[in-house]
């Protein structure tokens, strides 16, 4: 049997990190065991469609690496692929089980459902349909039909009995069937609902494997009684927990930072991402940490799934891209980085300096224009304590004849190299018998107004070039000897 998984989501505009781990497990189980992942997108619900939403999961989806092996885009013997392509194929379906007493048609109004909804309601009681249309004999329900009645078709439910279906994680599922309701399959206007498109999909396009969040572990034994009343074979179940805040809280849009995108424009590598939210819910059964998506499909099995709520840590995800980062090439550093340099006006500065100086400390890439804030926005009226450091044995006084003495050597460079600040400054601190820190601080300080940068004073200075740096130290020099 060549398994076959999918990734089904319905085009709403976002790729909810849970969304993202059901694709990427859909992915890395088919392509384990050289089976097909195949895309398809589910959009019976107009009223949540979003223009450009499919081409960003096509585009998101190919980003990250995964391909498909058959789907809107890329075809395939099962097609289409988009379920709003396929809305004649679901009524002949619906129409079989009609036929074989397992569906029927329901001309109950809305009014009239409404209103048998609040009697039910007043009464403290939770509504369900109340079947009253099963009792109509089909022909006469065939008549109704072909005289042009609006109707729906509902499958008709066991009334006692259990419906269970076993899931590879949750284990065997049952609910009791007096508590299901007469689900519809087909509304009004001769559209599938949300839930029997799905099963017709899966089992039309031979799907072996369902693998999704456990949002959907409650429909499922109705969805299981379809594939009974059709006998149909039924794909493996795999419900995966959800991603959570807390113990308590579901990761949601709400809290933001809960989508793909949300995390790739605050500049995280999707290599992280990817890494990280495979770990959210399965564990290789070692202690490795570092997974690119061909060592994942390597290391991926469903015994390693997890049932436990799997706690999303932003920390944990911060550390893991600080990792990714630090084993970038300088080049491909500089690619990501340029982006955040030109959105703070930093990217007329040396990028190989910029390189040496950020990648060790930056985690995200957004942290780059808060850290080198001070290249294009220098703030003069820096307090003058900052020259004070313990360590480094300085005051705003020593600072003073620090700045004295720095100032007129570098002036006089020809060329303002790291080497030739460096021998400068350390040849000063030298014949001074000054401590490399004593010299070195109050420069730093001058040319950044800042305690906290990457980078010394050599790397500062060289960016920054000599006309800017001698006027920020000729700032400090006033100022201190005011
Ligand atoms: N369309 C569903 C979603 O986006 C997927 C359901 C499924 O995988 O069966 O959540």
């Amino acid at each position: 049997m060549t398994v076959r998984t999918r990734f089904a989501p319905s085009p709403t505009g976002f790729l909810h990190l849970g969304s993202l781990r059901a694709a990427l497990y859909a992915y890395l189980f088919a392509r384990k065991n050289d089976g097909v992942f195949m895309l398809r997108i589910e959009d019976t619900d107009q009223n949540r469609y979003v223009e450009g939403a499919t081409e960003m999961i096509y585009r998101t989806l190919r980003e990250i690496g995964m391909s498909w092996d058959e789907g809107p885009d890329v075809g395939g013997e099962f097609g289409p692929y988009i379920q709003s392509e396929r809305m004649a194929l679901y009524l002949p379906y619906a129409e079989q089980l009609v036929r074989e007493g397992k569906a029927y048609y329901c001309f109950c109004t809305k009014d009239e459902l409404d209103e048998r909804r609040a009697a039910v309601e007043a009464a403290g009681g939770t509504f369900k349909y109340d079947g009253k249309c099963s009792q109509i004999p089909y022909e006469e329900a065939i008549e109704r039909v072909k005289s042009g009645e609006p109707y729906v078709i509902r499958q008709k439910m066991p009334k006692s009995g259990e419906a269970s279906f076993d899931d590879l994680i949750y284990g065997h599922i049952t609910a009791p069937c007096s508590e299901l309701d007469d689900m519809v399959l087909i509304k009004a206007d001769g559209m599938p609902t949300y839930n029997f498109a799905n099963v017709i999909d899966d089992h039309t396009m031979q799907i072996t494997h369902v693998m999704r969040g456990n949002e959907y572990l409650a429909s499922t034994p109705k969805y299981n009684l379809l594939y009974e009343a059709f006998g149909w074979e039924k794909p493996v179940y795999i419900h995966m927990p959800q991603i959570m805040r807390d113990a308590h809280k579901k990761l949601s849009k709400r809290d933001g930072d809960a989508n793909y995108e949300d995390f790739t424009q605050k500049g995280y590598l999707k290599e992280a991402i990817i890494n990280y939210v495979a770990l959210l819910g399965w564990n290789p059964g070692d202690e490795r940490e570092f997974f690119t998506l061909p060592e994942l499909v390597e290391a991926f099995s469903l015994e390693g799934l997890s049932k436990s709520p799997a706690i999303f840590d932003p920390e944990k995800l911060l550390w893991m891209n600080a990792e990714y980062i630090r084993r970038l090439s300088p080049e491909e550093f500089d690619k990501y980085a340029r982006l955040w340099y030109e959105s703070c006006g930093a990217g007329k500065f040396d990028p190989a300096i910029l390189t040496r100086i950020l990648q060790p400390r930056v985690e995200i890439f957004s942290q780059i224009p808060g850290m080198i804030d001070f290249l294009t926005d220098f703030d003069p009226d820096y307090p003058l304590e900052l020259f004070t450091n313990k360590k480094s044995k300085t005051d705003p006084a020593v600072s003073l004849s620090v700045l004295d003495m720095a100032l007129p050597a570098l002036s006089a460079l020809p060329e303002f190299t790291e080497t030739a600040v460096h021998d400068t400054l350390l040849d000063l601190a030298r014949d001074a018998g000054l401590k490399n820190g004593t010299m070195l601080w109050p420069v730093r300080i001058a040319l950044a107004g800042k305690q906290v940068t990457p980078g010394g004073a050599i790397e500062i200075a060289v960016l920054l070039e000599k006309d800017e740096s001698l006027r920020r130290l000729n700032i400090a020099r006033q100022r201190l000897s005011m």
